[in-house]
């Protein structure tokens, strides 16, 4: 199962302690809670081990939960940050909001850059979900890798290119649509799957 989360790898510069505003971060917080009520992202001492994000321009910039955030039903406005200027070679990133966005932010952007039809990218930790993936056919990365780094992004690089959802190796899944309602719709269809 996924490791102890211990903070954020990627280099950041906060460009301003503004939190995000846009017009579809209530149907993120919708996710969000879907995520929580699921246990779809697991509680750790001061946040849930998932991170859901929506791009919202042709630069790949997007809105995502921030670290050290707990996914809930009533989410505060500094959950979130926009996140800008992204760079794999170097690692870093810029943001916009009070907290460091999700430490997995920059898989996030690698994967919006290499899927220009995906609007959307929500991640989540389920044992469950885990456990079935054999049975289901659901393509999974092939090496173990440490969350947050650069390996992990290439190991999901390596098979997400016609894939919209996808294991990460005894780490957790990724749900990708053109729009949140095709993420979530791919997630809940699994969920389906295994209930039956
Ligand atoms: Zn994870």
């Amino acid at each position: 199962m996924a490791e102890i989360y211990i903070g954020t790898k990627f280099s950041s510069v906060q460009i301003s302690k503004k939190n995000p505003e846009h017009l579809y971060l209530n149907k993120l917080k919708y996710w969000c809670a879907y995520f929580q009520n699921k246990n779809l992202a697991p509680p750790y001492p001061g946040g849930s081990s998932g991170n859901l994000s929506f791009k919202i321009s042709e630069e790949n910039d997007f809105i995502i939960t921030a670290s050290n955030t707990r996914l809930s039903d009533d989410m505060p406005e500094n959950s979130f940050s926009k996140v800008t200027n992204c760079n794999i070679n170097n690692f870093s990133l810029k943001f916009e909001g009070e907290k460091i966005p999700s430490s997995e932010s920059l898989m996030h952007y690698a994967i919006y850059k290499a899927r220009p039809n995906i609007n959307a990218i929500f991640h989540g930790h389920s044992t469950e979900i885990l456990e079935n993936c054999n049975k289901f056919n659901i393509p999974e990365t092939e090496k173990e890798e440490e969350y947050g780094t650069i390996q992990l992004i290439n190991e999901v690089l390596k098979i997400i290119n016609s894939q919209d959802f996808v294991i990460i190796k005894n780490h957790g899944f990724i749900s990708l649509g053109k729009d949140m309602e095709e993420a979530g719709k791919n997630v809940i269809e699994i969920l389906n799957k295994i209930e039956k």
